[in-house]
């Protein structure tokens, strides 16, 4: 009878043991999620190039993506692969409305530096038409901080001055959600933005007080959950090129 329950007991012993081994190799697949699979999306031949599932808006060439003042032809120039601004002839707005969204632009201030602060390389990137990534050339030209080449204009001071000298190509990598409204027109949640600049973060997923304005304190105003993106002409003959974006 003694030898029987020792038999018994060493056996249980021995299913336990092979339980909890059992149980030690489930585990990790425990945590592992196999579905949604993400889609798949063929990146650029280099991070500047468009994935291929991104909406070019300018590939040098064309700016059909883009209309300019009054819904007229864009009138900016085009040439060796960039656009540039004609002063006077007004901001280029994408035909395209986009809301949340993963931005790729490239952009050049003019090599000779005419002008200082705020009148030196000034354009803009805004988004939904409303709120400013500021374009300046911010490479030893003093100004407000949140008024610098990276700021979101007149409200977030960029973490770093990742500038490049005047006439050479810079990046932003933007990724922009844009902000969501009550049925009451108020704010449920703002806007966020985050930014890297030449490859330094500028802007961590910051929160957007509102529209840009030149004047006053930035408010939000209910608008729709996608917008056109438009380029400022602020009178200054920077360049924009490789432009495209991804809907989040
Ligand atoms: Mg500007």
């Amino acid at each position: 009878m003694k030898k029987n329950i020792l038999c018994f007991s060493l056996l249980s012993i021995a299913v336990a043991g092979h339980a909890n081994a059992q149980e030690k190799v489930d585990a990790p697949k425990l945590t592992e999620v196999w579905k949604p699979v993400p889609k798949i999306v063929s990146p650029g031949a280099t991070a500047a190039a468009a994935p291929d599932d991104a909406i070019v808006l300018f590939n040098g060439n064309q700016a059909t993506a883009f209309v300019g003042k009054d819904g007229q032809p864009v009138k900016w120039k085009i040439a060796d692969g960039s656009i540039t601004v004609v002063k006077g002839t007004g901001e280029i707005t994408t035909k395209e409305k986009f809301g949340d969204c993963q931005l790729h632009i490239e952009w050049r201030s003019p090599e000779t530096v005419k002008g200082n602060g705020q009148g030196r390389g000034n354009s803009g990137i805004f988004l939904m038409g409303k709120y400013e990534l500021q374009v300046l050339d911010s490479y030893n030209n003093s100004t407000y901080s949140n008024g610098q080449a990276g700021s979101i204009y007149k409200q977030l001071i960029p973490l770093a001055n990742a500038s490049r000298r005047p006439g050479a190509w810079q990046t932003y990598e933007v990724i922009f959600m844009a902000p969501r409204f009550n049925e009451d027109g108020s704010v449920k949640i703002p806007a966020t933005i985050t930014v890297i600049h030449n490859g330094v973060l500028v802007q961590n997923h910051a929160t957007i007080a509102g529209s840009t304005q030149y004047i006053g304190a930035p408010s939000y105003e209910k608008h729709g959950d996608k917008e056109p993106l438009s380029l400022q002409d602020h009178g200054d003959e920077v360049s924009y090129r490789n432009i495209w974006i991804r809907n989040l």
